[in-house]
């Protein structure tokens, strides 16, 4: 019997996770179409500042970071840090856990390791064909467009991956147009993630754009205080820290027009102890008395843009403001912009194999899937295990047709 025809589409890593199972197993004829000229062009961006792929923690608290944790959990247990570090491994691609939990590879960059990853999926045989668009899906059915020639053909696949990613970035190819070959009611509209936030300064500010606001924690509502930095900029707020309460403020821009972030400036001084030293320097000028209780510029700076003149003076509502001062978040910078994507197809719409329930052999993986996450490895951890989920979710089908 011929091998079946598996067509995935999108050569990003769940595209790859995907074909790394299914060539794994030696009995399928593996096809990757990617639209740009190479491929995985978001995991290369990734590694320009460090290619952070997984995390090493508790698994339940790693498999809490993400907003879906209960649907993601059975393919994460699977794939995660561990089976990360040894799969690099057998690529060649030592890496370390950092003192944060986050595993990098040793070269932090992403080149080495997508390399070496090609060459071994070009040497188990699976095809790939590069600037190749799919522009449409019918049934099993793909119209392809050569990108050099601009001839469209259609092929029929016995099944079919969808590793289109989601819409940010789309320069690197994730442009979103795969939501036309779907029903919309399944996809959940995307939302940018791991993104900066807008917050109107005035321009008093401007000398201290760029400048990191360090040691500081964040929290929205009465959600749990995230600990870090983040980097005030001319539109708002950016960095880890920022990213972090995203999902929060979302919910609240969901039905208002601002949402309250709430930030304590000195989590190392309880609110007691700062209005202590506000107290006993009262003669001080109000600069050297914030510095000395461990107000950098930055901070100090922040807290005569946001809080009004008339508290300047008054302790005790200062030390309240430096434990909690409210900054009003407007929006998020625009998705082609953020790191990730919030929203896409909806998880009730896959089976636990990742199959569309209306759409026979037809797979979905990666970020073009309804979940989200902070950074911090969390997104890759999530996109190759649902690659290999598509993957082992293809070949379970298989055997069950046969098996009839
Ligand atoms: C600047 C930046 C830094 C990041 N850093 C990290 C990090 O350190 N750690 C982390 O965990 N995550 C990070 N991420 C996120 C991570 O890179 C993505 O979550 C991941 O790449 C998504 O993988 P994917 O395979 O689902 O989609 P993608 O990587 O977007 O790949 C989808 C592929 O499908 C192709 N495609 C789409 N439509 C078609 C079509 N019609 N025909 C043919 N091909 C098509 C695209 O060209 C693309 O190559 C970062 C993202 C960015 C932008």
């Amino acid at each position: 019997m011929p091998n079946k025809q598996v067509a995935i589409i999108g050569a990003g890593p769940a595209g790859l996770a995907c074909a790394e199972v299914l060539s794994e197993l030696g009995v399928y004829d593996i096809t990757v179409y990617e639209q740009k000229p190479s491929a995985a062009r978001k995991f290369l961006m990734a590694g320009k500042t460090g290619l952070n792929i997984s995390h090493n923690e508790d698994l339940d608290i790693f498999i809490s970071r993400y907003d879906h944790p209960d649907w993601l959990a059975p393919m994460i247990q699977k794939f995660h840090a561990k089976e990360i570090q040894a799969w690099m491994q057998g690529l060649a691609i030592e890496s370390y856990v950092g003192s944060s939990g986050r595993i990098f590879p040793n070269e932090m960059k992403a080149a080495p390791l997508l390399r070496a990853w090609l060459k071994r999926l070009q040497e188990r045989g699976v095809k790939f064909f590069y600037r190749h668009q799919v522009l449409s899906l019918q049934d099993r059915s793909l119209t392809i467009l050569d990108l050099l020639q601009q001839q469209p053909k259609t092929i029929y696949a016995d099944a079919i991956v969808l590793a289109c990613g989601a819409v940010s970035w789309p320069e690197l190819g994730s442009d979103g147009k795969w939501q036309n070959w779907l029903d919309s009611s399944v996809i959940q509209p995307f939302q940018p993630s791991n993104v900066g936030v807008l917050v109107n300064w005035s321009a008093y500010l401007q000398p201290i754009f760029g400048q990191p606001l360090k040691r500081i924690q964040a929290w929205v509502e009465d959600q749990p205080r995230q600990f870090g930095e983040m980097v005030i900029s001319h539109y708002g707020l950016e960095g880890g820290l920022v990213y972090r309460c995203n999902r929060a403020l979302r919910e609240i821009l969901r039905t208002q027009s601002s949402a309250i972030l709430y930030l304590d400036l000195l989590p190392d001084l309880n609110q007691t102890q700062i209005l202590q030293k506000l107290q006993q320097g009262k003669k001080q000028s109000l600069n050297t008395l914030w510095q000395k209780i461990g107000l950098d510029k930055t901070k100090i700076a922040l807290i005569r843009d946001v809080v009004s003149k008339a508290d300047w003076n008054d302790v005790l509502k200062m030390a309240q403001h430096i434990k909690q001062l409210a900054i009003q978040v407007q929006g998020f910078r625009p998705i082609e912009e953020a790191i990730s994507c919030a929203g896409g197809i909806q998880l009730d719409a896959l089976d636990e194999n990742l199959m569309l329930k209306h759409n026979h052999l037809i797979f979905a993986c990666g970020e073009m899937l309804d979940w989200d996450a902070p950074t911090g490895g969390y997104l890759l951890t999530a996109c190759l295990a649902t690659g290999r989920q598509a993957g082992i979710g293809i070949h379970q089908a298989f055997n069950a047709t046969e098996t009839r």
